[in-house]
């Protein structure tokens, strides 16, 4: 389901703080007195600019899209033409759209976004695949000086086969999490994919941005649960085989994942399932400090252990998740203090330590088998149970913190998150460096924090959310000015681009560093192939670099 205009998630449903006097005390301490701007009330009015696409164009799209297919009115074009990002949200907010979209079309069919993908080349017009429209990183906002039209895919949201034997499902592209789980529960599978997006966005948004989900340690990030896909692209329709693994050639189905739309539309893809776990065991732990929490996390990698979560906040995040508790009274607040006292003798501190939600899930032997086997890690590196309660909380509230960012720009607040991935011998120091690179840019009423979400092996990621009172009338500089410091400093210290949340506009500006040029000529070389015309998503990502495609080298 598609998210409210000017916020997260459905109209009406709000964050529910449990001592919120608690809470904005916390928030006030830290970041003082803050005012909240006034939103519009309604898209309806807003000040757009016209569609672009001539009348025949749109006859033309309505014919192959039927009834209902297009649509052109301002609101929808103009909550079309938006992320979900900080910066959308600040603009749609205050009906700022400088370059909307020119139409909404909505095909059914995969026949149809062919002839549709076929048509915009044809005519010289963008087209922007839009499943969910969650993207943080500018994908889905026109950026064409030319006619765009905006492809929703949302109608393409079926489940066709369920392969019980094989383990495997094939699903169209715009169908939305909970509706794709659902169907495979019934079947007694999970594809194990949950982004905190995952109530409104779609598989064909997950695989365009190689997307993780909160369980990613075991299940993988979606690239890794794609078998094989359909990619309509300007001329033609590219099927995957799907087999379990082949050694013919570089793997097509990792060269369109991560593609952002610029390839082409991606309208089918079969889905690797899992069985639906037997059982589910989330704890948390307190670490002395983040450092022994990634040293930890490191040894539970490398040991061979495969926890469905692997959480670990750092003492910023552990700090501000406690002050979301409600202050304890009465006996609780008995239990409490003797708890702070028994932690103290052991040289541990909630407000100050690093908290870990660490979970199992599979069959139920497997599940035990994992906790003894991490049970005797955690002990070496310090860390003490705070049993199961702190990880009934994070799975009943795993969806709900996007909520609370529309709080906090209701106060006056900015607040955007940012992520990375690093080696394991690089972990701490980058975590450190693009933490003061943010707390410098951002002044000293600021709460910079991050965790450590998604592991393996070599490494592991690391998510920043970061807040400081709104600088009224120049919010987007405030915000690029953080953007810019921190992503920077991602770049020259071996931290990936993005883990996650891909390239998108927002990245684009540090491709060039990040990839090389002989990288940047490969996958200029593949848009040439699929959308010598240019006109998939253009302005995301790289791959429309004139001087790339030309094969010219900057190096
Ligand atoms: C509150 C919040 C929480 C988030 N949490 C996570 C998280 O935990 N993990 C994570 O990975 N990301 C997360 N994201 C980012 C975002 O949800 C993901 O990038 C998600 O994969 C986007 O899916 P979507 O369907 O909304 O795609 P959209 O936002 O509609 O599109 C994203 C990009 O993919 C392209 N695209 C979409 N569908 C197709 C298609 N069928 N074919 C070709 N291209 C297509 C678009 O053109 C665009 O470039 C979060 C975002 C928000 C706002």
């Amino acid at each position: 389901m598609a998210c409210k205009w000017w916020g997260w998630g459905e109209e009406g449903r709000t964050y529910h703080l449990p001592d919120a006097e608690r809470f904005w005390a916390y928030i006030r301490a830290r970041l003082g007195d803050t005012k909240g701007i006034p939103r519009l009330d309604s898209l309806d009015g807003i000040d757009l600019r016209p569609s672009r696409l001539p009348k025949e164009a749109l006859s033309a799209l309505a014919r192959i899209s039927g009834d209902g297919g297009v649509s052109t009115d301002d609101a929808g074009r103009a909550a079309y033409s938006i992320g979900k990002g900080y910066k959308d949200l600040v603009r749609i907010r205050r009906g700022d759209v400088p370059n909307p979209t020119d139409a909404v079309v909505r095909p059914h069919t995969e026949e149809q976004v062919r002839e549709l993908v076929d048509l915009a080349a044809r005519e010289a017009i963008a087209v922007i695949p839009f499943g969910g429209g969650t993207s943080v990183v500018g994908g889905v906002e026109p950026a064409s000086a030319g006619p765009t039209l905006t492809l929703d895919l949302q109608r393409l949201g079926r489940v066709t086969r369920v392969d019980s034997e094989s383990a495997t499902a094939v699903v169209e592209a715009g169908v939305f999490g909970p509706d794709l789980e659902r169907q495979l529960n019934a079947a007694g599978f999970t594809l194990g994919h949950f982004p905190q997006s995952f109530e409104h966005s779609t598989v064909g948004g997950w695989i365009a941005t190689r997307s993780a989900g909160q369980n990613s340690t075991l299940y993988g990030k979606i690239e890794d649960r794609v078998e094989a896909l359909h990619l309509c692209y300007a001329g033609g329709l590219l099927v995957t085989p799907a087999v379990p693994a082949a050694a013919a050639g570089p793997d097509l189905v990792q060269i369109v994942s991560g593609s952002e739309g610029t390839l082409g539309v991606i309208t089918q893809a079969t889905l690797r399932l899992a069985r639906l776990p037997q059982s589910r065991d989330y704890r948390g732990y307190l670490f002395r400090s983040f450092s022994d929490g990634v040293r930890a996390a490191r040894e539970l990698m490398q040991a061979g252990l495969h926890p469905a979560v692997m959480r670990l906040s750092d003492e910023a995040e552990t700090e501000s998740t406690l002050a979301l508790r409600p202050q304890p009274h009465g006996a609780s607040a008995l239990i409490e203090g003797a708890g702070q006292w028994y932690l103290a003798r052991r040289g541990l501190r909630l407000e100050s330590g690093s908290i870990m939600i660490l979970g199992f899930e599979g069959e139920a032997a497997a599940v035990k088998r994992g906790w003894v086997a991490a049970k005797s890690i955690l002990k070496r590196f310090g860390a003490f149970s705070l049993g199961k309660g702190p990880g009934r909380a994070w799975e009943r509230s795993r969806f709900e913190a996007p909520y609370l960012r529309d709080l906090f720009l209701d106060h006056g607040i900015m607040v955007d998150t940012l992520e990375t991935a690093t080696t394991w011998d690089r972990y701490l120091a980058l975590h450190t460096t693009v933490g003061d690179a943010l707390r410098a840019a951002l002044g000293e009423r600021s709460v910079v924090m991050a965790h450590l979400s998604h592991a393996y092996s070599d490494g592991g990621s690391i998510y920043y959310t970061f807040l400081a009172p709104q600088e009224t009338g120049r919010e987007i500089e405030q915000w690029e000015r953080a953007k810019v410091a921190a992503t920077d400093a991602i770049v020259r210290n071996g931290g990936a681009l993005s883990h996650h949340h891909g390239i998108g506009a927002e990245h684009r500006p540090w491709m060039e560093s990040y990839l090389g040029p002989e990288g940047m000529r490969l996958l200029a070389g593949i848009k040439s192939a699929l959308d010598p015309r240019g006109v998939m998503n253009p302005g995301k990502f790289l791959v429309d670099v004139p001087e790339y495609r030309e094969g010219s080298s900057r190096a």
